[in-house]
């Protein structure tokens, strides 16, 4: 092996995810640059490769996956990159373009844009995410989603070549970018560089869509957001969390995995509590949903277990 990039595999490494239960990676690598990742992936062409963000969507079986996991931390930069027409105008509101890294932290983008007075990610507040992962999934809720900010995403194919795709060409729908054969290096945001008198109004707008996130999610245990996604009835989307709910199942425990009472759609964990615990639940959760609405609900986590696919 390259001696440069066995710096930087360490194998039989934890996985760390939102859950806080499940096995290792074989192999885990970190990546300090693009190029080093490029590296990686032609030295594992053809074999296994998974994208670790801040594992906030994730559950890893309790066996351990396979393969390479990639983790982007370290591809961790934020720039602004300009305003739109060459400077900002002091009365009203110009386009300023923000280029972040997959590795970059949503949540700590959207605290420097908000108190840099740039607007267009505050509907995002309380997510927890890596830009890569975020966009990969298309996440959002109540107030919208990250798609709607997103100017371009640039990626490395799993051959290590590189594309930047505008937005308009990425296929986004609800928790859905359909990038799953590329691994997301940067996202290129459009925002809105506010004048000041209006910049309190913003930092409330976080404020405000912090307040309804903590007092809707259980953000004090240890989950992964929405397990299922919200599944579409009659042309409608509805709530799984409702269904869930409807169903008799909040409070529902296997081993040490709990569907919250705060929110349906959420499973916390307790100490001891093992990956099997949680996918036995989500199963006993589908069923009883698919029993009494006739709806088999989608997992919205990624689930990774060996032998999977890449
Ligand atoms: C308390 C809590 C609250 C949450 N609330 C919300 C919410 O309101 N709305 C919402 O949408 N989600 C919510 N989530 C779920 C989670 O925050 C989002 O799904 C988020 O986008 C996951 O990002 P991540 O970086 O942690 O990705 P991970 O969980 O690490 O990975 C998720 C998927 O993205 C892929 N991926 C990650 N990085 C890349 C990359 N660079 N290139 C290609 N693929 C990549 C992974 O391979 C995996 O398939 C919540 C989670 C928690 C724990």
């Amino acid at each position: 092996m390259n001696a440069t990039l066995s710096d930087i595999i360490e194998a039989n490494a934890p996985i760390p995810t939102w859950f806080r239960v499940g096995g290792k990676a074989d192999l885990l690598a970190r990546p300090r640059s693009v190029e080093e990742l490029r590296d990686l992936l032609r030295m594992f062409a053809g074999e296994r490769i998974s994208v670790l963000g801040d594992g906030a969507n994730l559950l890893v079986d309790d066996e351990g996956v396979d393969g390479l996991v990639l983790s982007l931390e370290h591809l961790n930069r934020v720039e602004y990159l300009g305003f739109d027409g060459g400077a900002a105008l002091p009365d009203r509101a110009t386009t300023i373009f923000v280029r972040a890294e997959a590795g970059a932290r949503l949540p700590k983008l959207i605290t420097q844009t908000n108190r840099d007075g740039l607007e267009g990610l505050e509907h995002l507040g309380g997510i927890p995410a890596s830009i890569g992962g975020a966009v990969f999934m298309n996440a959002g809720g109540a107030f919208g989603d990250i798609a709607q900010s997103i100017e371009s995403v640039t990626a490395l194919t799993r051959l290590g070549d590189e594309l930047t795709i505008p937005h308009d060409e990425i296929n986004f729908d609800y928790r859905h970018s359909g990038l799953s054969w590329l691994i997301i290096t940067s996202v290129e945001f459009h925002l809105e560089s506010i004048p000041e008198a209006k910049r309190a109004a913003a930092r409330q707008r976080l404020k405000d869509v912090m307040t309804y996130k903590k007092s809707s999610q259980p953000l004090r245990e240890d989950s992964a957001g929405c397990v299922f996604k919200n599944p579409v009835l009659s042309g409608t989307r509805v709530s799984a969390g409702k269904l869930i709910d409807q169903s008799g199942c909040k409070r529902l425990r296997v081993g040490g995995a709990e569907v919250s009472d705060i929110h349906a759609n959420f499973i916390v964990t307790h100490p001891g509590c093992t990956a099997r615990d949680i996918l036995n639940l989500l199963e006993e959760v589908r069923e009883r949903v698919e029993r009494s609405h006739s709806i088999r609900l989608e997992p919205e986590i990624a689930i990774w277990q060996r032998g999977g696919k890449a």
